[in-house]
């Protein structure tokens, strides 16, 4: 059987540092905000290429905060694409502010700038990118639209560790920008942990003041936070693995290359352009038979994933809040959509079976 992912075996490499790293952060009896938090933000900010990184409980924090660290006016309007995972819709829906849907470009899956100029009303006031799948959005334009609009950015990272446009990494185009090291992504912990990453001093402080029960001084509290700690533990193991995040992308590459160079035409292959660093957190193709050749698949022991089975504004949790945002071009992804095998632990010969069988479907 080839499995679509196997945490165990992906993270089986780091397996002895991180006995290490765990011994050290036990044995100093200090666990939460302090040395271990400190160095992974400083390393995370140092990768990224921004001037600051605060590490948070999860992605979805992230996402929050970033918003809540600007206090919109309630009722504002956010722009965000239609086929993005739910996190980036809960985000916008959590800080009493109104989600606008904008479609993705077919050729990239990424929000079509074109498309968020025409979604842009008296009431915007941000917009939120996905770089989905580990390919960063079209950035020199949506930059320039918020600009002339006089509009904040924040990046969903969550997919991108490491991925660039135009020579930049992902995490440094916008005011604020949120990343998720859920277990399966790129750079996973082994449990929840997330982080923002910022340019901005003030932004950097209100989020820190945020993340901790909105106090800077211990029991002196300033604002109205949360608790949204990243753990040392966790932060422990990040910085073991932040060292191995090229590595794993590399691999991701060299898998995708085979995907790209050797699948026949019938499907859809993302596509490949010499301004994009992609890290393919995720491998997708399109067929019109999707779900018989994930079946098929299936058969014949490969294992494969979809993301997602359904468009954010056709979920339960959105009635009534999406109501009446036609999304004809997301619905199109999500039902022709399939992830392929691409962990850190397949090996070449893995793939190389994924795309024999594929090519006989
Ligand atoms: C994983 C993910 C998130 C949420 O991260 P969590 O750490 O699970 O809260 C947000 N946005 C996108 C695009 C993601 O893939």
């Amino acid at each position: 059987m080839i499995e679509y992912e196997n945490l165990g075996k992906l993270n089986k490499p780091f397996f002895e540092e991180y006995e290490t790293a765990f011994k050290e952060t036990l044995e100093s009896g200090w666990y939460i905000l302090g040395k271990k938090v400190k160095a992974f933000e400083n390393e995370f900010a140092s990768y990224c290429g921004t001037k600051h990184c605060i590490g948070l409980a999860n992605g979805l924090d992230a996402l929050i905060l970033s918003l809540k660290a600007f206090n919109f006016e309630k009722g504002s309007e956010v722009i965000v694409p239609s086929n993005t995972y739910i996190a980036t819709i809960l985000s916008i829906v959590h800080n009493g502010l109104v989600p606008v849907l904008a479609e993705p470009d077919l050729a990239t899956y990424n929000i079509d700038p074109a498309e968020i100029e025409k979604k842009i009303s008296s009431k915007t006031v941000a917009i939120m990118v996905v770089h989905l799948y580990g390919k960063v959005c079209e950035m020199d334009k949506i930059m320039s639209i918020a600009q002339k609009h006089k509009l904040k950015v924040i990046e969903d990272c969550a997919q991108a560790h490491g991925a660039t446009f135009k020579k930049t990494k992902a995490g440094n185009f916008g005011d604020v920008n949120a990343f998720s090291f859920y277990p399966t992504k790129n750079l996973g912990a082994i449990a929840d942990a997330g982080a923002v990453t910022t340019n901005d001093r003030e932004l950097a402080e209100s989020i820190s003041t945020l993340r901790n029960y909105g106090s800077k001084e211990k029991y002196y509290n300033e604002t109205v936070g949360y608790n949204s700690r990243l753990d040392e533990v966790q932060a422990a193991f990040l910085s073991v693995k932040l060292k191995y995040l090229d590595d794993i992308n590399s691999h991701k590459q060299k898998l995708a290359k085979l995907y790209l160079q050797h699948l026949k035409e019938d499907f859809i292959k993302p596509m490949v352009d010499k301004d994009y660093s992609d890290v393919y957190h995720i491998f997708n193709i399109r067929h019109e038979k999707r779900d018989e050749l994930k079946a098929y698949l299936l058969n014949n022991e490969i294992r494969t994933d979809i993301h997602y089975p359904v468009a954010p504004n056709k979920q339960v949790a959105m009635r009534g809040i999406l109501k009446d945002q036609e999304t004809p071009i997301a619905e199109k992804i999500h039902k022709t959509t399939l992830s392929l095998p691409i962990s850190f632990f397949h090996t070449e010969e893995d793939i190389l079976k994924v795309i024999e069988v594929m090519n006989k479907f």
